[in-house]
């Protein structure tokens, strides 16, 4: 091993970690983890190669009073602690928003730096994490070179005609257009589709990342045609919190009628609804699968419901369907969910093997279903991995 890079995924309660060799792949980290909690109870953890856990006295007690930067400080100087001789090359950085301009990963400039905190109004919750993760790495090390990989960069290869909202063109040229999300999760499961369906057909392909945050990409040949997240994280699928795609006439009501401020409505929209808002529960489908309450039950049915109805929405985008994936937390665990989606689907071909499907195996479908139905874990780590290798080998 000549050397190790560092992936970083800051988010508004957690930073996950990872450590990978250079010479070795992106799908295997010597070291990763996360502290989660952060502005409540903060906790680290961390697994080795083996994926055994890593005892450290030293990160044991975190200050609930630590912000982001301090906490990146100090682990920063317990990687390095830790890493003992191993050189650190680079960094990686998972950033939300690349705007219209960014189709790939960009090298950190001071430049680049301010495109990436002009584009914080557009994601406000998540931006200025990703941005304080970079500085703060640059304030340990000023040499020490980092990447931003974009969760928006891999739907640039969408038409223009899925881009656009239907406002006037002057909305438009200011950046009020469909960016998409989760293009690190879509980018790792395109680059995996050829080990999975060397022997199936795979052109036309929809991806459902099934996690807290929600959301569906249709691609094809590997390229995004479409995506149900739009300007916002907020858009598309019925989510753990947010509501997803929602008739903008409810906001004017909210604001009009019921007197809401901006921050009142964000908070509803992001943080109350969703699973959450509507089972009165919990925004975890593990807790309203283990309650039986009608409220929960009825949760689960409409983000299933949503979900197949979009689905069938995007299959436009790419003019039929070879393939379906089920991907993230709830994608990958949940039969419950799958087989609720599914069943609304039969007449696009799609047909479970519900043994298969209980199973969690790699492919759920029947032998005789149109469509094939697989269940491939994500691993957004690995496409950051993938662009550091790139960049700094
Ligand atoms: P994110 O990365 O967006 O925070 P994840 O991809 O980790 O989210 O997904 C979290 C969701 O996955 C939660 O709703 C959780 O309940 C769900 N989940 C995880 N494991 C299971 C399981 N075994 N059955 C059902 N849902 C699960």
């Amino acid at each position: 091993m000549t050397g190790t890079y560092l992936t970083l995924n800051a988010g508004s309660s957690s930073i996950k970690f990872a450590i990978f060799g250079s010479d070795d792949g992106t799908e295997n980290p010597v070291l990763k983890g996360k502290i989660a909690g952060i502005g409540s109870a903060p906790v680290f953890s961390a697994q080795d190669a083996e994926n055994m856990p890593i005892d450290s006295a030293a990160m044991a007690h975190i200050d609930a009073s630590l912000d982001h930067e301090d906490l990146l400080a100090r682990l920063l100087s317990w990687l390095r602690a830790y890493q003992g001789d191993q050189p650190l090359v680079g960094v990686g950085h998972r950033v939300v928003h690349g705007g219209k301009k960014y189709s790939g990963p960009a090298l950190i400039s001071q430049a680049v730096l301010a495109e990436l905190e002009a584009l914080i109004p557009l994601a406000p919750l998540h931006q200025p994490h990703n941005i304080a993760a970079i500085r703060a790495v640059a304030q340990w090390d000023p040499h020490l070179p980092q990447i931003a990989c974009f969760d928006t960069s891999f739907h640039r290869t969408q038409d223009h005609l899925a881009q656009l909202f239907a406002l006037p063109q002057a909305f438009t040229a200011e950046g009020v257009i469909r960016y998409g999300f989760h293009g690190l999760s879509y980018d790792y499961i395109a680059s995996v589709l050829p080990k999975y369906f060397a022997d199936k057909p795979s052109s036309r392909v929809i991806v459902a990342h099934l996690g807290n945050g929600s959301s569906m990409c249709a691609m094809k040949n590997r390229q995004s045609m479409a995506t149900s997240m739009g300007f916002t994280a907020l858009d598309g699928l019925m989510m753990g919190q947010r509501c997803g795609t929602l008739d903008a006439g409810v906001v004017l009501y909210l604001m009009q009628t019921k007197g809401m401020s901006a921050p009142e409505i964000e908070n509803l929209l992001y943080k109350q609804s969703g699973l959450l808002g509507v089972s009165g529960l919990s925004n975890d489908m593990r807790v309203l699968q283990d309650r039986d309450t009608p409220e929960a039950r009825e949760a689960i049915e409409l983000y299933c419901y949503r979900a197949a109805a979009h689905l069938a929405g995007l299959v436009p985008a790419i003019g039929g369907l070879d393939a379906l994936i089920f991907t993230a937390g709830i994608g990958e665990n949940s039969a419950l969910v799958r087989h609720l989606i599914c069943d609304r689907l039969a007449w696009l071909g799609i047909e479970l093997d519900e043994t298969a499907n209980k199973q969690n195996a790699v492919t759920i479908s029947t032998d005789s279903a149109r469509v094939t139905t697989c269940v491939i874990p994500t691993n957004e780590e690995a496409t950051i991995a993938a662009a550091c290798q790139q960049a700094f080998s």
